[in-house]
């Protein structure tokens, strides 16, 4: 793949601080845009979870452990209240 120095630069400013892997189950309202709810259930599941980094929706803009555990708090108290 040819990544000239420019488009390396768009890259860079996309991205800031944050270059982890992420986003692979996006979580979000519309089951056709997203792979669980906004708690992380699995749309049209009803104890199918994701907990983890794959559920966010974008890159946010700093490292994403803390959101990341912040977010699995949340599902669990979820799972709880299911
Ligand atoms: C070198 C490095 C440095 C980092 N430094 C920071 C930092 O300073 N600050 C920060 O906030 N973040 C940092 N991160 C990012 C942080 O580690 C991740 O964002 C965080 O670990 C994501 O958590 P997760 O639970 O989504 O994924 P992971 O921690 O990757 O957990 C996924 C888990 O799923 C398991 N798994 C995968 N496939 C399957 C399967 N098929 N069946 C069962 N289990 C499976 C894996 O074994 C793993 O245990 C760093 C990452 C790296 C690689």
């Amino acid at each position: 793949m040819d990544i000239g120095i420019e488009s390396a630069d768009v890259l860079s400013d996309a991205f800031i601080d944050t270059k982890h892997l992420m986003g692979g189950a996006v979580m979000g309202a519309d089951p056709d845009k997203s792979v669980t709810d906004l708690v992380g259930r699995v749309h049209g599941t009803t104890d199918a979870w994701v907990v983890g980094a794959s559920v966010f929706p974008s890159g946010g803009i700093a490292n994403p452990t803390f959101t990341a555990l912040a977010l699995a708090e949340r599902t669990l108290g979820a799972i709880g209240g299911a």
